[in-house]
């Protein structure tokens, strides 16, 4: 999330006269970096994780657990923490950093610097991680507790779901008839974002998740919960029409009620912090140069998707199971400012382009230059800002980079503060990011900020955050490793990107680790040498993991030779991740490969293998996901009535239970290795 300035911010009638202002200036901004940063090189492998907390507040009298709304309270205290510790301590101890987020019972940590290539730093991720969850833990109430959890389950049910409680009769951002105004972080970006992609749409945005249905679940099933008869805003009466459904069968929820409202066999959702108020763990890192930032922005795009399905931890929405296992639709719905018109639901008249995705949503452009990259392969419909593209390469820059930006420069500011209106270009970078930053995509490309030494970065969006630091780790160590594994190795993972969003819509489906196939690429290999030989050519082993390899050139008989369609097929999890055949050796294999070419103690490789363990476990199915682990729990809890409902008690127990996992106090068999010891024991002190 971007810097938080304090400010006045205009009400969306006022901000959209500045449109075209902000995004003027943004492209000036970009082209002043361009024109700085465009042949930058040499620059190290950094990188660094995201994670996002929620913080629970435990009622055990009431069997309750509640969001905490304490977050101004909370970074505070953390805040004044982390400057004591910065002046009483040497320099060799790198303090965390925690930041806001759209929730108000929300807490996002970073390491306090980005880590760097060397293979004790890879090893350092998890205890930093505990020792980031941990100094939270310890600044927060007794009854309060921070957990990396996707979705709360009870966000938006009867009852009281914050602590303390509000009324979500004072939405007055959203106009919710579930969420109180005071979900969302009061820092007057919020509420604004709210109200303004509201205003923009000319609705309330409106999700419908379809139902699981159990066996005890009414058909039609017709919620209870959704209070009609409210009359407080225009949306309240007349606009929320239950529609009978026939989207059922498509079981992923991209219908949509002709009326913005609620659908039969659905869970309807009808607010940002729906979506905006989960958690997930992101992944950013620096690449040598904009070419190398290219070429891994483009690889890591079919691996998008994958790893949504391999860390799905969100089957719990609104207080009832659903069909889907993920947060991917239910955010991209939550901020969907299109109008009417840019949805195609009308002829385009007063707008400009139809768009058919959300701003938050799966990139649809390949990015690179190099030769693996097909024009084929780009086979999204893209609106583009044909005036932005056309001063982008009016001013030097190639076809791909400008309908990149000129794609993103289609959104309008949604944020716009009367203070920073008139910015120095040559010197910020607000107006650009005010674009870049609220398009929220699967993969994001990360230009050089002004008057910093910091690189082209590449950020990956698609995780679901997992309830262990363990977890979190050996996901993030394995996005690492098979990042450089694709640089080290010139792998192409190339398939029409089409393709890539049909995986997306797979990937969030209930259990889609053992039950779907995916699209991949069949051979990834753009030589004919054979991984094993590779691997093993290295005469001194790497110390550790870097980045600038060099991109041979184009193999000579015909790369172009097969049909586009001939390069790719649909496999299971299993197959992708641990391979198939004689030829394709899986994500883990090429990991495995290139962790080959590395020297590395023994004692540290068995951890990176342990990690790698987990995630091969996950993706063979002798691991649950965390998504089929909460559904079993609730379908399996004495005060579960086979009817999809997650009630106040069994969110208790759940949160609890999660809770417990991670210290390391209740055993999990089915979700985590036996030898799983917690997440208390070592995170007591941190030394970089
Ligand atoms: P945002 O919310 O905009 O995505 P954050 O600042 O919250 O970004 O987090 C960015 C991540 O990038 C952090 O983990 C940080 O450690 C890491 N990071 C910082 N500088 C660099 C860099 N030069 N290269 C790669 N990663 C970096
Ligand atoms: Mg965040
Ligand atoms: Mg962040
Ligand atoms: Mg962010
Ligand atoms: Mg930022
Ligand atoms: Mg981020």
């Amino acid at each position: 999330m971007g810097l938080l300035y304090l400010g006045t911010p205009l009400t969306w009638e006022d901000a959209k006269q500045y449109a075209d202002h902000v995004r003027d200036h943004g492209i000036t901004q970009f082209l002043n970096i361009w024109d700085r940063v465009k042949d930058k090189s040499g620059d190290e492998l950094l990188w660094g994780d995201e994670l996002e907390y929620m913080v629970i507040s435990l009622d055990d009298e009431n069997k309750n657990a509640k969001l905490s709304l304490r977050q101004t309270e909370i970074l505070a205290k953390l805040g004044a923490i982390v400057d004591d510790i910065n002046n009483e301590t040497d320099s060799s101890i790198v303090v965390p950093t925690y930041h806001p987020e759209y929730g108000r019972y929300m807490l996002e940590s970073t390491p306090g610097s980005p880590y760097t290539g060397s293979i004790s730093d890879l090893l350092c991720v998890e205890k930093n991680m505990r020792y980031r969850r941990n100094l939270a833990r310890k600044h927060l109430y007794p009854n309060e507790i921070p957990l990396t959890f996707t979705s709360f389950p009870r966000l938006g049910s009867p009852g009281q779901f914050t602590e303390p409680y509000y009324d979500p009769r004072d939405a007055v951002s959203s106009h919710s008839l579930f969420l109180p105004q005071e979900i969302t972080n009061p820092h007057a970006r919020f509420p604004t974002l709210t109200a303004n992609i509201r205003r923009r749409r000319g609705s309330k945005v409106a999700i419908n998740l379809p139902i699981y249905f159990d066996e005890k679940t009414p058909r039609p099933f017709v919620d209870p919960t959704i209070p009609w008869d409210r009359d407080i805003y225009p949306e309240d009466s007349g606009s929320v029409i239950l529609c009978s459904s026939s989207a059922h069968s498509s079981s992923i929820a991209r219908s949509e009620a002709k009326n913005g409202a609620a659908l039969t066999d659905h869970i309807y959702l009808d607010a940002m912090g729906f979506g905006m108020g989960c958690c997930c763990l992101q992944l950013t890192f620096q690449a040598c140069n904009v070419v190398e930032a290219r070429r891994l922005y483009d690889a890591l795009i079919p691996v998008g998707p994958i790893m949504l399905a391999l860390t799905a931890a969100s089957p719990i929405w609104r207080g009832y199971l659903a069909d889907v296992d993920c947060r991917w639709n239910v955010i991209a719905g939550s901020v969907d400012d299109r109008t009417e018109e840019e949805r195609g639901l009308k002829p385009l008249s007063n707008d400009r382009y139809q768009i058919p995705k959300s701003r938050y949503d799966s990139v649809d452009l390949y990015l690179s230059e190099n030769w693996m990259n097909r024009p084929e392969y780009n086979d999204n419909p893209l609106p583009i800002n044909e005036g932005i593209y056309d001063r982008l390469r009016d001013h030097g820059i190639d076809d791909l980079l400008s309908k990149h930006i000129a794609h993103l420069f289609i959104r309008d500011p949604l944020v716009v503060f009367s203070e920073t209106i008139d910015q120095d270009d040559e010197t910020s970078n607000d107006h650009f990011e005010n674009i870049q930053s609220t398009n929220w995509q699967t993969l994001r490309f990360k230009p050089p900020p002004p008057n910093s030494n910091i690189g082209w970065r590449v950020e990956f969006r698609s995780m679901e955050v997992q309830i262990t630091d363990y977890e979190n780790a050996a996901f993030s160590v394995f996005i690492v490793l098979l990042s450089r594994a694709i640089l080290y190795f010139n792998l192409n993972f190339y398939i029409p990107i089409s393709k890539v969003d049909v995986n997306m819509a797979r990937a969030q489906e209930r259990a889609a680790v053992k039950s779907r196939r995916f699209f991949f690429r069949k051979n990834v290999f753009t030589n004919s040498t054979p991984l094993s030989s590779r691997s093993s050519s290295p005469i001194t082993k790497e110390k550790k993991l870097r980045n600038c390899y060099p991109t041979p050139p184009p193999p000579e008989n015909g790369f172009h030779a097969s049909s586009v369609d001939d390069e790719y097929e649909e496999m299971t999890m299993n197959e992708i991740m641990n391979g198939k055949g004689e030829d394709f050796p899986g994500l883990l294999g090429l990991v495995t490969a290139y962790l080959d070419t590395l020297d590395v103690e023994p004692c540290d490789l068995a951890k990176i293998q342990s990690y790698l363990d987990l995630v091969r476990r996950r993706s063979n199915g002798s691991l649950q996901t965390a998504a089929t682990w909460i559904r079993n729990f609730v379908r399996s809890h004495p005060q579960y009535a086979k009817d999809s409902v997650v009630t106040q008690e069994i969110n208790y127990d759940l949160m609890i239970a999660v809770d417990e996992i991670e210290r390391g106090v209740r055993k999990a068999a089915d979700l985590l290795p036996e030898d799983y010891t917690g997440g208390e024991r070592d995170g007591g002190s941190l030394t970089a």
